[in-house]
């Protein structure tokens, strides 16, 4: 039973609906139950968001407006989130599960985002190059053209206000194609984006099936620049499709993040990454803390810990603001609960959880596993779930061969009030960020991205603007 209405894609400054008024029926996780429909694009409606896109840019109404203007626009959008955030944060919790502080959350931080590349649209500068007498050289920044941003389901809303702000700000047109399992969310970006006035195919917003927009979208030579979030194996099949065009990519991709808990750790402080990390959004979370790595002296206390965090967590849905959602959907949980029979026939010693709660929607327990050996699968592998692996090491250089030990590298976190040791630490972890005491930093300020298969490119932070602009060199002699 479809229970909170239809919803359409946006393209070419028109709200629309797919060809042959196709949808595709949006579920809610925690009841199994259609709670909405959506607009499902095809190629033709593609083909509509490219052209509007590329006249957009053409035209030079963001392209070659004034700084200031797009300033404007970037601040309006963030304004018209928080306009929506209430009845867009209600639809993102009912899609995906999570909850409705976080989903409300998410618009926050979309809109603190707009705020903050607005805020750098007229710093964006280029640079001049002294040459000495009878020659000037310098920079222009120029835009890329037509930015494709492709999103993932788990925090659809805030990440794709990063990329498209960062675009926007110097004066891209954005084509976002929202993730099939969570459209809703974008939806509402979408009209906050109209709502603020943004001049018609500067930004579409559409919601394709990967397979369609991989076909439709990510080949069609027409793009600029290509922004993905999402799967190791996603990435690859769009980072091989770009280089067919040779169209540059930022890719933000899975992890596998260790936390390093040290012998003098707050252990409170551990169990507080781990409820925001690892649980929190039933740990769908890329640069969640997944491994946990424990100086042998504080072991038995870190799982004695674990043991008493899963009895304290609420399990719910969403709405009621539970500590552990339900996974995203049945594909997810199956996936999820794979790895637990992996757990299961490699004999790893279970701290709690292993199994589903007996009730409606794609639940499950917080899953904690000792004595993990480096080379399971589980201490490999991204699971996407609430399932944590504990390991303990002796020296800090055991610690660092560790948590260095999988071929992502996304986040690490350390914790000890021991400065020496956490810097050292700091210096030797391969991830994009490294935290100190708490999981994941507030700020849009900081940026964001992995190393290895984790992907490339960063996100957030003044150097994503680069992202979506390029140098022009122009030097000249004088007469
Ligand atoms: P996914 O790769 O299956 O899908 C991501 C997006 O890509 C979706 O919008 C999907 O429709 C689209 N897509 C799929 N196939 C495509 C194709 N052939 N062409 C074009 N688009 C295609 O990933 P997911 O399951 O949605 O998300 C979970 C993954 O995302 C995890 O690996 C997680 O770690 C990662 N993730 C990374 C970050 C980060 O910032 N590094 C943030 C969130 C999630």
């Amino acid at each position: 039973m479809v229970t909170q209405g239809a919803y359409e894609n946006y393209v070419a400054g028109e709200f629309v609906t797919g060809e042959n008024d196709r949808t595709l029926e949006v579920e809610n996780p925690a009841t199994a139950e259609t709670v909405a429909l959506h607009a499902l694009a095809g190629a033709e409606t593609c083909a509509r968001a490219v052209e509007a896109g590329r006249a957009a840019f053409a035209s030079g109404v963001l392209s070659r407006a004034k700084p200031t203007v797009r300033m404007r626009l970037l601040f309006d959008i963030a304004a018209e989130l928080r306009k929506v955030k209430q009845e867009g944060g209600r639809m993102l919790c009912l899609e995906q599960g999570k909850s409705l502080k976080s989903a409300e959350d998410e618009f926050e931080k979309a809109a603190a985002a707009f705020e903050y590349y607005g805020g750098l649209a007229d710093k964006a500068e280029g640079r001049q190059i002294p040459l000495g007498d009878g020659m000037v050289d310098f920079t222009i920044l120029e835009p890329l053209g037509l930015s494709l941003q492709i999103v993932p389901w788990n925090f659809p809303v805030s990440i794709a206000a990063r990329s498209v702000a960062a675009a926007l700000a110097t004066g891209n047109s954005v084509i976002l194609k929202s993730p099939e399992i969570t459209p809703v969310g974008l939806h509402y970006m979408a009209r906050a984006i109209d709502a603020a006035g943004a001049p018609a195919g500067t930004v579409s917003v559409i919601c394709a099936t990967g397979g369609d927009a991989g076909r439709h979208l990510v080949t069609d030579p027409a793009i600029d620049q290509i922004t993905f979030t999402g799967s190791v194996a996603t990435g690859r099949w769009i980072l091989s499709a770009a280089a067919e065009n040779i169209v540059p990519t930022v890719m933000e991709l899975g992890g596998k993040s260790a936390g390093i808990a040290l012998d003098d750790a707050d252990m409170s402080k551990v169990m507080a990454a781990v409820r925001a990390s690892t649980i929190s959004n039933a740990g769908q979370i890329c640069s969640g803390m997944t491994r946990l790595i424990v100086h042998r002296s504080r072991y038995d206390e870190a799982l004695a810990e674990l043991g008493k965090l899963a009895e304290e967590i609420t399990v719910g849905p969403g709405m009621d603001n539970s500590v552990l959602t339900p996974l995203v959907s049945e594909t997810q949980r199956n996936r999820v609960q794979e790895y637990l029979s992996i757990g299961a026939n490699e004999k790893l010693d279970l701290v709690t959880g292993g199994g589903v709660p007996d009730r409606a929607g794609w639940f499950m327990d917080f899953t904690v596993y000792a004595d993990v050996p480096a080379t399971s699968r589980l201490a490999q592998e991204e699971i996407f779930g609430p399932v944590l692996v504990v390991m303990p090491f002796d020296t800090r250089e055991e610690a660092v061969e560790l948590a260095n030990g999988t071929q992502y590298g996304l986040a690490a976190g350390i914790f000890t009030d021991r400065l020496n040791d956490a810097l050292w630490l700091a210096q030797r972890l391969r991830a994009g960020q490294v935290y100190g005491n708490l999981w994941h930093a507030a700020s849009i300020a900081s940026p964001f991205g992995g190393f290895g298969r984790s992907g490339f490119g960063r996100e957030r932070g003044a150097e994503a603007v680069m992202n979506y602009a390029k140098s022009k060199n122009v030097c000249f002699a004088l007469s």
